[in-house]
């Protein structure tokens, strides 16, 4: 089964450490990408999928219309089940409760909140145009609105933030009515106003204890770590998410998208004049000619994203699908991280543990094919 990413490349303002494919939202340029989006997903032979994401950029600057408007073009022209998982990210900076009552109208049956922080100062360093009350809100008012699949999207390592700050996000979050918490560590990308300099970013040290500290409360309060960067109460992954760790097979549309059949990646230009310009009309002929092509699917991929997960691999089934198993010096290696706590394996699976996870990139260098 497939999965459908629909990026959508607007924002209010740019975000000092963003790296995303986005533009300034002006109504004249939605048209046009609302259009050129249509033809584009047209473009494609239908797939049956079972997720379809929309991401960004951010998605929630669409009224809830464009976004119906998305989904039931989606559903005429590919197959998407019945009970696929309908993800949309959301800035509390740009909903309210009747556009989120709108949006699960349309079909969205998961939200994902960008709250970044529950914190002022670190919201202020970040630049988010939202407080920390509107981060509470937005999930209150996305149950009000029946949205049953939350999750809330937190930042860490962010200038100031330290071991407490990061308790007290966890804390806030794991307080809300909310299903998933993902927490990513903020990366400096080269490009962005926070490459020139930014002060406050915490040492690798501290950075460790606030991942620590994080991970181990929300274990407290019941959630299950599944990926490094991803937690679920009540067994709510991101389904989505997991076919990029699994390899699996996605569409990308919209321009800076990705795709994936398995085998080969491919992404379009983060250009909207280029996509406006593409499709503007209804293009018929091999749908990938816009695309690049970014690579083949190999084991260091599949070793790369499975290790991202709870489940890690199957040495069986890297083998069987790649050709690749460990070598003497990596079996050595490996039986070495697990005497230190970084590993845990059995005859086919091997997983990193949560220290593991904080030195993955260490560990992947030394294994990977
Ligand atoms: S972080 Fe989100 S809101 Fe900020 S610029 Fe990037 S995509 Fe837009």
């Amino acid at each position: 089964m497939y999965g459908i990413y629909i990026h959508v490349p607007f924002c209010i303002r740019k975000c000092p450490y963003c790296d995303f494919y986005s533009v300034a939202a002006q109504e004249d340029r939605m048209r046009g990408y609302l259009d050129a989006l249509g033809s584009q997903i047209c473009s494609f032979p239908p797939v049956s999928a079972d997720t379809v994401y929309l991401g960004g950029g951010t998605p929630s600057l669409l009224p809830p219309e464009a976004v119906r408007q998305i989904l039931d073009l989606l559903r005429s022209h590919h197959r998407i089940a019945e009970e696929a998982e309908i993800s949309m990210e959301c800035n509390p900076a740009s909903v309210t409760v009747e556009t989120l009552r709108g949006y699960r109208a349309a079909g969205v049956n998961r939200l994902s909140v960008g709250c970044q922080s529950f914190q002022p100062a670190l919201l202020a360093r970040l630049g988010r145009l939202h407080t920390a009350e509107d981060a509470v809100r937005t999930v209150l008012d996305a149950r009000e609105a029946g949205f049953d699949n939350i999750s809330v999207d937190l930042m860490l390592g962010i200038p100031d933030a330290t071991p407490e700050t990061t308790l007290r996000d966890a804390e806030t979050a794991a307080s809300l009515p909310v299903d998933h918490i993902s927490a990513y560590i903020l990366k400096i990308c080269e490009g962005t106003p926070f490459a020139d300099g930014v002060e406050g970013i915490p040492d690798d040290d501290t950075q460790a204890e606030c991942y620590l500290t994080f991970c181990g409360y929300l274990e407290q309060q019941g959630f299950r770590q599944y990926e490094i960067s991803n937690f679920t109460r009540g067994g709510k992954t991101c389904r989505h998410n997991l076919k990029y760790w699994n390899c699996g097979q996605w569409l990308g549309f919209g321009p800076g998208a990705h795709m994936s059949n398995g085998e080969d990646r491919y992404s379009y230009p983060r250009s909207l004049s280029r996509f406006l310009n593409d499709y503007g009309m209804p293009v018929s002929g091999d749908p990938l000619r816009f695309f690049s092509h970014e690579g083949t699917v190999d084991a260091e991929e599949a070793v790369i994203l499975g290790l991202r997960t709870d489940k890690g691999i199957s040495l069986k089934e890297i083998r069987g699908r790649f050709g690749w198993s460990p070598d003497e010096r990596q079996r050595r290696f490996l039986d070495q991280c697990e005497k230190a706590g970084y590993v845990s394996q059995t005859e086919d699976r091997l997983c990193l543990t949560r220290a593991g996870f904080l030195v993955s990139n260490s560990i992947l260098s030394e294994l990977c094919p």
